[in-house]
């Protein structure tokens, strides 16, 4: 599984990036990216924090 950002909803708050114990996002003044996927260990620690559910884990293939 990787976590995958809807761009649509996501505001950029950051939470998940704060939240992820790994360095899967980024954030820039393009907003926030996954940028490294394969770094994740499927905590959904991110999932949990975001306010408005943009972020979720999904099939990586
Ligand atoms: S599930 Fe955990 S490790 Fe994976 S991106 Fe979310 S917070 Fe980071
Ligand atoms: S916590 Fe949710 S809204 Fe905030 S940057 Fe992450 S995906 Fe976007």
């Amino acid at each position: 599984m990787i976590p995958r950002i809807d761009s649509e909803l996501c505001t950029g708050c950051g939470e998940c990036v704060d939240a992820c114990p790994g360095l899967v996002f980024t954030k820039s003044e393009e907003g926030v990216k996954v940028s490294y996927p394969e770094e994740c260990i499927e905590c959904r620690a991110c999932e949990e924090v975001c306010p408005i559910e943009a972020v979720r884990l999904v099939d990586a293939g």
